[in-house]
């Protein structure tokens, strides 16, 4: 199945975690501080990492950006706060989804299959789009998770590629920011913010901005659209 890292300092949920994912056939290896996380993606391959916001020695948020720093694994933060402006702040970060403790073990198996089934793109019956897209200058390769502009690679973090892959896919289409959550972020929770955010750092990477566009277009309240040049 996966290769989870826990990353928990309680120990009581840090057990009922390993049993339960070890239960579901999941190799499991877990550690209690956001350092020993941090060695662990670095020596280790996993294909999620479950990240306790209330660690003893980092800040949720610094543990997930130094996380990111070295690895591109899907990360699902697990924070005690129902604080709004928080998860927006952690997905736009780079945690590919939040859990509310506590939660159930239906809730984190559902967490856990829906990035799971993003990060790996290609599980039973679901067939990537295989064909190189390509809209005016812009090439984008679902398969090779690579992206040119005119020619030039572009260093695209897997969200911003996953955005741009999803807009290439349909040029010309006004897709409605809900659409985007959905499919981009696969949740149906979020705000605008997270996608202006990302929106914003794709437009910098393409060269162009919101008041000056050239393939991304914003319709305020509307959707977004990505199409060639005028
Ligand atoms: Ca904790």
């Amino acid at each position: 199945m996966a290769s989870v890292l826990v990353v928990e300092d309680d120990q009581f949920v840090r057990s009922a975690l390993i049993r339960h994912l070890s239960d579901a056939s999941h190799t499991v290896r877990s550690v209690g501080t956001a350092l020993e996380a941090l060695r662990e993606v670095a020596h280790f391959r996993f294909d999620v990492v479950i990240l306790d916001l209330g660690l003893p020695d980092l800040d949720g948020g610094e543990a997930l950006k130094m996380l990111r720093g070295i690895t591109d694994v899907p990360v699902i933060v697990a924070t005690a706060r129902d604080d709004e402006a928080e998860i927006v702040r952690l997905l736009n970060d780079g945690a590919d989804d939040y859990l509310t403790k506590p939660f159930s073990v239906e809730h984190l198996s559902a967490r856990m299959a829906a990035v799971l089934r993003r990060s790996r793109g290609t599980t039973a019956g679901e067939q990537p789009a295989r064909q190189v897209l390509r809209v005016g200058g812009l090439t984008v390769d679902p398969l090779r998770r690579q992206a040119e502009l005119d020619g030039v690679r572009l260093d695209l973090t897997r969200r911003e590629f996953d955005l741009l892959a999803f807009l290439a896919g349909r040029p010309g289409v006004v897709v409605p920011r809900k659409e985007l959550l959905a499919e981009v972020w696969q949740q149906s929770y979020g705000d605008d913010q997270t996608i202006d955010v990302h929106l914003s750092w794709l437009r910098r990477k393409l060269g162009e901005t919101a008041a000056s566009p050239r393939y991304l277009h914003t319709l305020r309240g509307v959707g977004v659209k990505l199409e060639p040049p005028q």
